[in-house]
């Protein structure tokens, strides 16, 4: 069993503020995830949590305990990096029993948690080789390997997959899910990519600028979001957002359909766009347009290959949202209106 928390942490870098003041809990079990655009301190607070950071200021408690001036090592987390950090002069054996070489276990122990822990990853094959004999995605899987070799309390991954094309991607972030289904380790991974986010985490915490917007599971990140950061964020291509006296309306391009297809007209609003542009993606179709508004305001629908519509650049064009799928944004602070 092991929970984290977060307590007001503050980091400072000089007069730099990185991480402005976080409270935060990692539950026992839980797949958190740091969701969050390149420069807004979600690595900063996982190494931190790590250990490998300091704290300026607030307190990190790992089951209850206050870690916040203990080392890595006394903290029992391991980390996987983007790079992986694989020493390229040992074989792969060597690399995943490193951790457990400090550990004072038996010859039998040792072989027996690294044929484990290579199982759990699909590698026992290679155990032999060394890193540069390996594909990228073997080698990540040695890093993930050489981390959860000493059954950490707290695993943390800080963009591990980000090396990877995007179809190793895929099976990795299978494998990963797979991992922490299986052993319930309490996990904190950090992405920017908001796939990852929300195909992997149980919860996701969106950071911009050093502060959480909003923590909340995938669903609740998606179709709830606490501000016009997350709604524009999350989600891809990003929520639309309309002005309509002293608030935003948000409406996702998916929930924007085109009004031959909407048999019943209650309960729904009518947007009429100018189409500017089209984007064939296969199974669907991007329209980017603008609304008969004074400003011009830019909208993008993305409409089923399978509607069978055509569209076409200058035509005008009569869409509808359904009311509950609408959201509403205090246009000076940004934040939902209930
Ligand atoms: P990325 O996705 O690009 O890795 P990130 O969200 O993980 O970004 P951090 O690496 O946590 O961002 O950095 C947060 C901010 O703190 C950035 O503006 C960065 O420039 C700054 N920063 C990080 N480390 C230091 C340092 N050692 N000294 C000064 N500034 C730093």
């Amino acid at each position: 069993m092991s929970f984290v928390e977060i307590c007001n942490v503050k980091k400072a870098f000089g007069n730099y503020s990185a991480i402005k003041g976080i409270d935060l809990e990692v539950r026992d079990g839980e797949f958190l995830v740091l969701l969050g655009p390149s420069g807004c301190g979600k690595s900063t607070l996982m190494r931190m949590i790590a250990g490998i950071e300091t704290v300026t200021s607030g307190a990190i408690k790992i089951d209850g305990k206050d870690v916040t001036h203990l080392t890595p090592r006394e903290r029992n987390v391991a980390m996987v990096f983007q790079t992986y950090a694989l020493y390229p002069h040992l074989t792969v054996r060597a690399n995943i029993e490193f951790p457990l070489r400090k550990m004072k276990l038996g010859r039998e122990q040792i072989r027996e948690r690294t044929l484990w822990a290579a199982r759990m990853f699909r590698i026992e094959r290679h155990l032999d080789r060394k890193p540069k004999q390996l594909s990228g995605g073997e080698r990540q899987r040695v890093a993930l390997a050489r981390a959860i070799v000493r059954s950490p309390s707290v695993f943390m991954m800080d963009e591990p997959l980000s090396n990877l094309d995007a179809k190793l991607r895929a099976t990795a972030r299978q494998e990963i899910q797979q991992f922490q289904a299986e052993t319930k380790a309490t996990t904190v991974y950090v992405t920017h990519d908001q796939v990852e986010a929300m195909s992997l985490g149980h919860r996701i915490a969106v950071l911009s600028d050093g502060v959480v917007r909003q923590v909340g599971t995938p669903d609740e990140i998606y179709h709830r979001p606490a501000d016009t950061f997350v709604a524009t964020f999350v989600g891809s291509p990003a929520m639309n957002l309309v002005p309509r006296g002293g608030i935003l309306e948000g409406f996702r391009p998916e929930q924007l359909l085109p009004s031959e297809l909407v048999a019943d007209k209650a309960n729904t609003t009518e947007i009429r766009m100018e189409i500017q542009r089209i984007e064939q993606l296969g199974s669907t179709q991007l329209v980017y347009g603008t609304l008969d508004d004074q400003d011009g305001t830019p909208v993008i629908a993305d409409v089923p290959a399978m509607a069978g519509i055509s569209f076409t650049p200058g035509e005008r064009h009569s869409f509808r949202i359904r009311h509950k799928e609408m959201h509403a944004f205090d246009k000076a602070t940004g934040r939902r209106v209930e």
